[in-house]
């Protein structure tokens, strides 16, 4: 039981705390859809275009741009890419 006295927005539940817990997503969400790709190495772990291509986590391979979501996939990706392309 948490029974305050701080009732003072009560009414609508519109607390400040309730509005952190729903803003506190990861900043992939943030992103627009059209800047999402999915990792090929780590197969359905989003990747945001933009941020990937900043930090360097991408690879043009046969015409065909692939997002990496982290670091760790840029050198198995290297190893056999066809591997994670041909899905
Ligand atoms: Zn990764």
């Amino acid at each position: 039981m948490n029974d305050t006295t701080d009732q003072t927005s009560s009414c609508c539940g519109h607390t400040s705390h309730s509005s952190v817990e729903s803003e506190g997503r990861p900043n992939l969400m943030g992103a627009a859809e059209d800047d999402m790709a999915t990792c090929p190495v780590m197969e359905g772990r989003p990747v945001v275009k933009s941020i990937a291509e900043a930090a360097g986590l991408y690879r043009d391979y046969e015409g065909t741009r692939y997002w990496l979501c982290c670091a760790g996939c840029g050198p198995l990706f290297d190893a056999d890419p066809q591997k994670y392309v041909a899905a």
